[in-house]
C-alpha cells in the first residue's frame, strides 16, 4: 500500500557500487545522516520512496526497514538484476526460469528470510547504446517475473540511450506498457526521443533531477512542457536517484529534498499548476503501482 503525500520513483537509500566503480563514494552507507533527510522529506510532504537496489547492488532490506520506521517514509523494496558489469555470478550460469523463479520468491515470500518483500521489480538495465546478451537475460527474466506476478518494471537506461528498446521489449514479452517504467529519460537530451519513448504507452522516469552535469534542470523543465503540451502527462514521474555519498547534503550535495526545495518551485516558475505538479508527484504514482502492491 501507499501512505498519502508524494512519491519519489526511483531512489536508493542504500547502495554498493563501489566495489565495481573502484571509488569509496559510491558506497552510500550513511544511515544516520539518510535518516535525517528522510525526516526533512517526510516534513515536505513525501510519503513514499521506491527503492530500487536490486540483487548485486548492495541491497539492504533490514537496513532499508530502519530508515523507514525511524524517518516515518513508506519505503518499497525491489527485486531484479542491473546490468553488466554488476550482475552477480549466479546470474551467467542460472537459467531463466530459475532467475525468474528467485524475483517471484522475493515477491511472493519475502526478500533473504527477513519478510520484508518486494513490491517492484527493477531497476534493470542496459548498457550505453548496447543490450548485452546477459542484460537480455535479466530482461526475459524480470519479464517473466512480471507476468507471474502483475508487479511493475522499472528500468535503467544509461544516459538515456535504448529506451525505445527496452520498451518495445518489453511490451512484445506481454506486458502492460502502463505497468512499465523506462528510467532515466531526462538523461538522454533530446525531447524527440523521450516522446518516441511515450509514444508507446509507457511511463518514463525524470528520476534524476539535480544531475546537473549530465543535463540542466532547464532541460527537464522545457522537456516537461512539451511532454504536457502533447497530452503525456499522465506518463512521467519524478525522483532524484541519489546514490553517492557525496550526493547527501551533509557532504556537500544536493540531498533528496532538492526535488521539493528547487526544482518543484522552478516548475511553478515556468507556469505549471499545482494539479501539474501534483500529477507527477501523486497521481501518476498512485495510478501505476496502484493495484499492484
Ligand atoms: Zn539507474
Amino acid at each position: 500500500m501507499l501512505y498519502s503525500g508524494y512519491t519519489m520513483m526511483h531512489e536508493h537509500v542504500r547502495i554498493d557500487l563501489s566495489g565495481v566503480k573502484n571509488d569509496p563514494d559510491c558506497r552510500l552507507d550513511c544511515q544516520k545522516e539518510t535518516i535525517e533527510e528522510f525526516k526533512a522529506l517526510k516534513a515536505l510532504g513525501v510519503g513514499n520512496i521506491l527503492e530500487v537496489t536490486n540483487i548485486g547492488m548492495g541491497r539492504d532490506v533490514e537496513y532499508i526497514r530502519t530508515v523507514a520506521e525511524e524517518s516515518g517514509i513508506n519505503i518499497l523494496c525491489s527485486t531484479g538484476f542491473y546490468k553488466e558489469p554488476f550482475l552477480p555470478d549466479f546470474v551467467y550460469t542460472s537459467s531463466v526460469e530459475a532467475l525468474s523463479d528467485l524475483m517471484v520468491g522475493e515477491i511472493e515470500e519475502g526478500i533473504e528470510n527477513t519478510g520484508i518483500k518486494a513490491s517492484v521489480i527493477g531497476e534493470v538495465g542496459t548498457s550505453r547504446n548496447e543490450m548485452t546478451a546477459m542484460e537480455e537475460k535479466c530482461f526475459k527474466a524480470c519479464s517473466l517475473a512480471a507476468k507471474r506476478t502483475g508487479k511493475v518494471i522499472t528500468t535503467h537506461t544509461t544516459l538515456g540511450t535504448l529506451g525505445l528498446e527496452q520498451a518495445d521489449y518489453l511490451i512484445a514479452e506481454g506486458l502492460d506498457p502502463e505497468k512499465i517504467i523506462i528510467g532515466h529519460m531526462d538523461l538522454s537530451n533530446s525531447v524527440k526521443v523521450i516522446l518516441s519513448v511515450l509514444s508507446r504507452g509507457v511511463n518514463i522516469g525524470f528520476d534524476t533531477i539535480g544531475k546537473l552535469n549530465y543535463a540542466p534542470d532547464s532541460f527537464r523543465v522545457d522537456a516537461l512542457k512539451e511532454i504536457f503540451s502533447r497530452g503525456y502527462s499522465s506518463q512521467v514521474v519524478l525522483s532524484m536517484d541519489i546514490t553517492r555519498k557525496s550526493h547527501l547534503k551533509v557532504n556537500g550535495g544536493l540531498g533528496y529534498s532538492y526535488l521539493f526545495t528547487s526544482f518543484v518551485p522552478s516548475l511553478r516558475e515556468n507556469g505549471f499548476s499545482e494539479g501539474d505538479i501534483r500529477k507527477l508527484l501523486i497521481d501518476n504514482p498512485v495510478r501505476i503501482l496502484g493495484g499492484t502492491l
